[in-house]
């Protein structure tokens, strides 16, 4: 492990930042929608189709062989990174919202009834509230919000009076919110609702890229996130659940991998974690993802976090500095995401004018609509970053924000 944080080494490990785009070096500030990719990670997926491509656990030959080692060993990696008691309580998905839509389809399906409360938060991505819409409607039980103030932090007096006054049967919320980077309470979340019986599903596709998680301190029952946001490839999620309730859960979708036996008199299924991976995984990308993970395991320990934080630091107070330009999401904890509006001007204005400057940020709802409703607004800019991103590209930005802004007022 490196014990300095060596930003220019850093940016040279990640091949795409060094280009020019419409003219200008490329600002990538479009981490929270997806981030990029390590050369160990683009390596490993051309290692694994130029030398050990094949299909997994039923082959007897050496590449399958290698194959189901490079898969399972993602696995461990994974049991590690979260800490979590065993590797059968690691689920490969294609992604959170593949996750989210798997607890509900199974433990919703199975545990919901009518009257039933489903909480999810005034924060949540759509993949973590549509998923509960569908299971709520489909068994009379019912979705109810927990509230969000002004600044975007949750307000957990109303949580716990809504859990106190309903039969609130399963908690939803993520740890860190896509749209404006609060970062929520959890630890104190998960408590609450346990002590009302509640299980509780972290959406945590926001903050495993930026902070440990320990499944077991935190006492978790399901966590959710994608690959693609911790600098893996697309395609493939983790799904963590608590073993008994796995255990309990019947399986998702049919096909082979989840059975152990089958025949038309009836089907015995396998076990954990086989039984809710039907079909051929994503057997490259999660071999490549395992990559990911050792490559932020490199890094030295908090090197992550300070330089996102001293980012975020300095991208406020430059951003506070333009007439007109209010900062959505203030919460006293945040990720390194600013999301703004600027009076009188569209987001999607921007977005365009700033991508003739190389700048790439995101524009419009974050996939966020009750949140931007709740803000009365159609949507913000959202500038999001990386470790890999530095203060100078801040200042590009900044610059080819004032310039647009001319442009368009
Ligand atoms: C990106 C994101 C999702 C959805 O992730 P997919 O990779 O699109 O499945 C869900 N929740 C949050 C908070 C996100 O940021």
């Amino acid at each position: 492990m490196a014990d300095k944080f060596d930003i220019e080494q850093v940016r040279k490990d990640f091949p795409i930042l060094d280009q020019q785009v419409n003219g200008a070096p490329l600002v990538y500030f479009d981490n929270a929608a997806t981030t990029q990719k390590p050369q160990m990670v683009i390596d490993a997926l051309n290692h694994y189709y130029t030398r050990d491509n094949a299909n997994i656990h039923r082959g007897l030959h050496t590449l399958a062989e290698r194959a189901t080692t490079g898969y399972e060993l993602t696995r461990k990696k994974l049991k590690d990174f979260l800490n979590a008691e065993s590797t059968d309580q690691i689920i490969f998905t294609s992604g959170t919202t593949a996750g989210i839509n798997l607890v509900a389809q199974t433990y919703g399906r199975a545990n919901f009834s009518k009257g039933d409360v489903i909480l999810v938060s005034n924060l949540e991505h759509h993949s973590n509230i549509v998923p509960w819409q569908m299971i709520a409607e489909e068994k009379g039980a019912e979705v109810q919000v927990i509230p969000v103030d002004e600044a975007g932090v949750l307000d957990m007096k109303a949580y716990v009076e809504l859990l106190d006054s309903n039969r609130v049967k399963f908690v939803a919320v993520n740890h860190v919110s896509n749209a404006i980077g609060t970062i929520n309470p959890i630890s104190y979340i998960i408590e609450q609702a346990h002590r009302v019986g509640a299980k509780v599903l972290i959406d945590g596709a926001q903050s495993v890229a930026h902070f440990e998680i320990d499944v077991q301190a935190l006492d978790i029952d399901f966590l959710a996130f994608s690959a693609h946001k911790l600098f893996g490839p697309t395609g493939v999620g983790v799904l963590y659940g608590k073993r008994t309730l796995l255990e309990a859960m019947p399986p998702y979708q049919g096909g082979g991998e989840m059975i152990k036996e089958v025949s038309f008199a009836g089907t015995t299924y396998n076990e954990l974690p086989y039984k809710f991976e039907a079909g051929t995984p994503n057997i490259a990308d999660v071999y490549a993802f395992g990559f990911a993970l050792d490559y932020l395991k490199s890094l030295p320990k908090n090197a992550v976090w300070e330089q996102e934080k001293a980012l975020l630091d300095y991208a406020t107070e430059q951003l506070m500095q333009i007439d007109g330009l209010r900062i959505v999401g203030q919460a006293p904890e945040k990720i390194a995401v600013v999301s703004f509006v600027i009076d009188g001007v569209h987001p999607q204005d921007i977005g365009v004018l700033l991508d003739k400057f190389g700048v790439a940020i995101r524009t419009g709802h974050h996939c966020a609509q009750p949140l931007m409703a709740r803000y009365e607004l159609v949507g913000t800019c959202r500038a999001s970053f990386a470790f890999y991103n530095t203060k100078s590209e801040i200042d590009l930005f900044v610059k080819a924000l004032k310039r647009t802004i001319t442009m368009l007022s």
